[in-house]
């Protein structure tokens, strides 16, 4: 047990990892398809910050799409792409993980601090991309595309999880690690601090017109102590309840 703890969240694109290669964006094209019929394309997408269940209904009403014929067929169109991106996905993808995210994450584990997850990517492939990269048993919790119609929705939902499951953590700050303006906005939505670094598209300079509490260039270069509150103000920590570990759970697993 460390001495101090805190709930700490991440995005997985452009904050854990980058440049993994074109599979994702794959699955979602081969998806549709398979469901469909409609052969789509990310030509000209800005996809970065964006919920994978944002993009499916932006390329299915660019191929004709009314809202409800695209609400109706993303339950069926998001197994789909799941699929796809687990028989067609990367052997390995640890050569991918962002500079300084493994000691990080090291060193946030010391400190018993209770780690989830806020992606747009799918359930299936968000997990399966932590599996693929070495990360998997860091977390414990996550939020993904289905489960929520905005990143500050599914920031929420993943800190809500990581309380649940972590029960001393209920009363922990909560911060929000990520890439991209749209996880500042989450953070702050939800009143967690939000800490932002410049792995993913978007230039440090950039991020800080959006105000996040900290901004670095890599977390390599940011120190853990600054978002790991000190031990007498996670109150719930003194009855001595521990966490599950997170091998054996399976919370935001569909
Ligand atoms: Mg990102």
């Amino acid at each position: 047990m460390g001495d101090a703890a805190a709930i700490v969240l991440f995005d997985i694109d452009g904050t854990l990892l980058r440049g993994v290669g074109p599979c994702h964006k794959e699955a979602l094209i081969e998806g549709i398809r398979q469901v469909t019929g409609i052969t789509t394309s990310f030509d000209g997408v800005a996809t970065a910050g964006t919920l994978d269940r944002d993009l499916i209904a932006s390329l299915l009403a660019t191929g004709g799409y009314s809202d409800d014929r695209i609400r109706a067929a993303l339950p069926e169109i998001a197994e789909a792409c799941e699929a796809v991106y687990l028989r067609n996905c990367a052997s390995d993808l640890r050569p991918f993980v962002c500079p300084g995210v493994r000691r990080f994450l090291e060193q946030l584990r010391t400190h018993d601090a209770a780690l989830g997850l806020v992606t747009g990517n799918l359930n299936a492939i968000g997990w399966k991309k932590m599996e693929l990269a070495g990360l998997r048993n860091y977390f414990s919790v996550g939020a993904f595309s289905q489960d929520g119609h905005t990143r500050t929705e599914l920031a929420g939902i993943a800190a809500e999880r990581a309380r649940a499951h972590c029960q001393w953590a209920r009363q922990c700050p909560v911060t929000l690690i990520g890439d991209h303006a749209n996880d500042i906005l989450a953070a702050k939505a939800n009143g967690f601090r939000s800490v932002a670094v410049a792995t993913g598209v978007s230039a440090k300079e950039e991020l800080q017109r959006f105000l996040p509490d900290i901004v670095a260039r890599t977390l390599a270069e940011f120190n853990p102590a600054e978002i790991i509150a000190p031990y007498e103000r996670c109150q719930e920590r003194r009855t001595g309840i521990k966490c599950t570990s997170a091998h054996h759970v399976d919370m935001g697993i569909e």
